[in-house]
């Protein structure tokens, strides 16, 4: 299965009342327990239990996985959550390494950057591993696309 045709399904679970973030409320969406063991740090793995867990969306939480149980926030995890980082370096595409820094770079130099273009072309070679790479065990694209579109914006 390519993760990433998988992410507009699971993106129409993104939203919903009662699945707001336990912490602040904002969108989230469901994350495999394989997710967040490979992004925990592993003194966090006893404290896990059996509970269904979702990835908090917002950038201005701290929270990044939740259940009724328990939540876990930025610091609990091995790896920086792109989306709700301030200070670089700010991943933005974990299966590749695509920076926000290096699409700013290139927007400034040429007015555009054609990373969105170039993790689409490696996903459809089947090459993105979100499911273990990405904290929110999604595809990145849509984030991706985003932030170019803001430092586009910020750019002018
Ligand atoms: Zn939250």
């Amino acid at each position: 299965m390519n993760c990433c045709e998988e992410s507009s399904k699971v993106k129409m679970q993104l939203v919903g009342a009662h699945h707001g973030c336990q912490s602040c409320d904002g969108p989230s969406r469901p994350v495999t327990l394989r997710t967040m063991l490979l992004m925990l740090k592993p003194e966090f793995f006893d404290q896990v239990g059996e509970n269904q867990y979702r990835f908090c969306a917002s950038p201005e939480c701290p929270v990044v996985y939740f259940s009724r149980a328990r939540s876990f926030s930025t610091g609990d995890l091995r790896v920086r959550v792109g989306l709700k980082e301030k200070d670089g370096p700010i991943p933005l595409c974990y299966c590749f390494g695509f920076s926000e820094e290096a699409a700013r770079e290139e927007i400034q130099s040429n007015g555009h950057t054609a990373i969105p273009q170039r993790i689409a072309e490696l996903i459809r070679e089947r090459m993105c591993a979100c499911d273990v790479r990405n904290p929110s065990g999604a595809c990145c694209l849509g984030e991706v696309t985003q932030a170019v579109k803001r430092l586009i914006m910020e750019a002018k």
